[in-house]
This record gives C-alpha cells, structure tokens and sequence, in this order.
C-alpha cells in the first residue's frame, strides 16, 4: 500500500467506531495466512482476536477457500425469496444437526445485528400471534453486547452502550444487574436474585430474555456460572417468557463446547449465530427457534414472519458456511480449544501478579486480562505491532481469542508479547 493510500483511508473512510477528526493509525493487512496477518511491509503478526471471534479455523483454510471457489462458479448469488438452493439447503440442515434439538426453524441473514433484530422480532411477533401484544417488551441483563442497529442497541449494556447518545429515540427495555459469580466460583442463588425481581415486576410485558450465554463478549468479557443460565430457564418457563440465546460470540466451540448454552444444559426458544459461521470468510449469520413457536409466528393477521433481507441466503456465504460447519463436525476443535485453554491459563497465571491487572479470565479459548486502567490505544496498538502480534483491546479489557489451530509456540509468542507491552505499559 502507497502511502497516499494511507492518506486517503484517514480522509474518506469509516472504520469500527472511529472518529474522522482523530483517527487513529490503521496497519495495511495485504495477505493473511493460518494464524497470520501478512503485512504491506511484508512483517507478519501472530492474530490473536480471529478477526473478532471469526476465523476460527486460520485464514486462507484450502477447505474453505476450494468451497468457494466451486460455488463461485456455478452461482455467486440468487434471491431467495421463491428460490431454494443446495448450499442454503445442505448449511441449514448442518445447522439443525448441530444445535438443540427442538432448534429446528431456520431464518439465514447478513449479520449478526440482524440475527438479533430477526429474534426480537419473532419473539414480538409471537405474543401478538398469541393474542398477547402487550408481551413486546425485552428483558436482558447488564454488560451485554448485541450489536448495533437499533433494536440490537437497545438491548446492550446501557453504560458501555449507546443509550445515552439515542436517549428517546431506542425503545425501552429492561434491565437486570449482571451476574456477579463466575464461571468457576462457587454458586449462591442470590445471584439470580436480580433478574428474578425483574422477571416478577414486568414478565406481563415481556415478549423474551435476550442474552450471551456463559461469555458477555464486547460489553465486558465477562464469564458467569452456568447455574445462572439454568436458572433462567427456569424463570422462562415460570413466567411464560421466551429465552433468547445471542451465541454470536460465543458459538461454535469458543467456549468449549459447541454452543456455550450447553454448559448450562438448558435449550434456547430462540438462537442467534454468526461471526464464526463461515469461519470467518463472509458476512452471514442465523436465527433458529423451534416448530412451534416458528409456526405460531405465522399465525398473525400477515400470515407471514416480516422479514426478508435481500441477500438472504446468499450462496456463497452458505457454500462456505457448509464446509466451515463439516469441519467443526469432524471435531479437531474438541481437543484444540481445551488445549488452547489449559495453554492460555498457565501463560496468563503470570499477569495476576501484576499490580495493574485486575482480574484474569481464561475459559475455552478465550483469555481476558483486566487492567485497572484503560490502556491507551494509540500506543498500546503499535506497541503489540512491533512485538509481532495483533491484539485490539478496548478500555480495560486486553483480550484475545485465537485460531482453534493456533501452535503451542505461537500462542506462547502472542502470550509473551501481550506480557512484555503490558509490564512496560503500565
Ligand atoms: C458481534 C456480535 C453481534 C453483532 O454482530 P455483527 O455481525 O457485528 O452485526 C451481536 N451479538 C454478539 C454477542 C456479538 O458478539
């Protein structure tokens, strides 16, 4: 890349929540190969954030690209609407095979945003089909992340959030405080204690519960006991409230399990997935429910689910979601992410003596380190470039969660550079 391509990337475009006024310096990514961001200058850093949450089998995967590739050929792209087509058909029935059993209802979309506007719709959608519309209001807890349309914001921490910017303007949901015990500390149903007051004030207006099961990604990287998402279940049912599981993040073997609701033992009503549905190569995400309530959402005045992206089910994505779903069938990630797992807490065991760390939370093949102060991202960031690794915090937060084929060495490197910046960071 020139440099007058640099200068135009700060003069015309957006990134993730930057600001056009201070933008802060973006690395040129020309190649990326296995775990391996390849630079324009030709160095190479060791990924740590998978493309956040993304990528899960490396870049560049021979598999996913030869998926690719023979799709491309037939068709890149056809509507859905009156339409169907092998990869939709093969992706969808990998995705009920994976899942809970009752998940058997399919809705295919673009992002993980919309994954979670499509739930909070069909939940909406199934009180009124009920004959209960006054149930359209949502429950959630704190430190939730669930993307950045409108409905999905409304629904996220309302700190960390973006409630203060859109004040009037996001509906009104409501809100219990996070789960305090973690995911290996010993359990006390006073935790719950919040969220059953909640359930008890409102259940009467509430359509469902959204939520990250086990792992809060970006509103805190946060790890809570499975006995909490059990007993949320449990309020579900009691108080006739729909589950909505947001495993955006958290699916597809991160946490350790396939599905992170599997820790928990307990069954969604509906499940929101994307980032690593097709490992990481495009753009797709998915909202599945069971037959009964899929059907009874098609039992309003419309007869139909509202809903149709215009790319929905898009081929491409689908082909290579397919292949990214066998490979998860095989199963390698069934011995790689508890050994990334058992890596990652003897390589982070070292940051608890720190005197700036906060906290440290491995679990599956995700590794937080939380510091007592915000880093700094200017200096922070090319700080971790010149170690040869790629790590993006956000305020306190250090985190990554690597390739499931990440090698022992190359994980200690990524571990010992986050080390060395943080020790002479702070
Ligand atoms: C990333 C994420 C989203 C939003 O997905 P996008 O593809 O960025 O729209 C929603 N929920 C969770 C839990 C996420 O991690």
């Amino acid at each position: 890349m020139t440099p007058s391509d640099f200068s135009f990337d700060k003069e015309h475009i957006w990134h993730p929540y930057t600001s056009l006024i201070a933008p802060l310096p973006c690395i040129g990514v020309v190649e990326a190969h296995g775990v391996e961001l390849v630079l324009d200058d030709g160095r190479r850093l060791i990924d740590g954030m998978s493309s956040w949450w993304s990528t899960i089998h490396g870049y560049n995967h021979p598999r996913l690209n030869e998926a690719a590739k023979n799709q491309i050929d037939k068709m890149s792209h056809v509507m859905f609407g009156g339409i169907t087509h092998p990869s939709a058909v093969s992706m969808c029935r990998k995705l009920v095979e994976m899942t809970a059993k009752p998940l058997d209802r399919v809705f295919i979309s673009d992002s993980g945003s919309v994954a979670v506007e499509v739930a909070l719709k069909m939940a909406i959608q199934y009180w009124v089909a009920k004959g209960q519309p006054e149930k359209s209001q949502m429950l959630t807890i704190e430190h939730g992340y669930h993307g950045d349309t409108f409905a999905a914001m409304s629904v996220c921490d309302p700190v960390n959030g973006m409630h203060d910017l859109f004040t009037g303007v996001l509906a009104k949901q409501r809100f219990a405080t996070a789960p305090q015990i973690g995911f290996d500390d010993e359990w006390r149903d006073s935790d719950i204690a919040p969220l059953k007051a909640l359930f008890e004030a409102h259940h009467q207006h509430a359509a469902a519960i959204i939520l990250e099961p086990i792992v809060q990604g970006a509103g805190g990287m946060r790890m809570y006991h499975p006995n909490y998402l059990k007993a949320v279940r449990e309020l579900c049912d009691e108080y006739d409230v729909l589950l909505i599981c947001d495993e955006i993040a958290t699916g597809f073997g991160r946490t350790g399990k396939l599905f992170a609701y599997e820790h928990s033992e307990v069954v969604p009503d509906i499940l929101c997935l994307g980032k690593a549905l097709t490992g990481g190569y495009m753009s797709l995400a998915a909202t599945i429910t069971t037959a009964a309530i899929g059907e009874m959402i098609c039992k309003t005045k419309a007869g139909v689910f509202m809903h149709g992206p215009t790319f929905m089910g898009n081929p491409l994505a689908c082909a290579v979601a397919t292949e990214s779903l066998t490979m998860l069938q095989e199963g390698d990630w069934q011995t790689q992410v508890p050994h990334i797992e058992s890596q990652l807490k003897h390589h982070f065991s070292k940051f608890e003596q720190l005197p700036h760390v906060q906290d440290v939370r491995v679990l599956g093949a995700i590794g937080v380190i939380e510091l007592v102060e915000p880093v700094n991202m200017a200096t922070i960031q090319a700080a971790f470039v010149e170690q040869g690794i790629w790590v993006r915090p956000f305020g306190k937060l250090v985190y990554i969660m690597p390739q499931y084929i990440i090698s022992d060495d190359e994980l200690e490197t990524l571990c010992n550079g986050i080390y060395k910046v943080i020790t002479r960071a702070c």
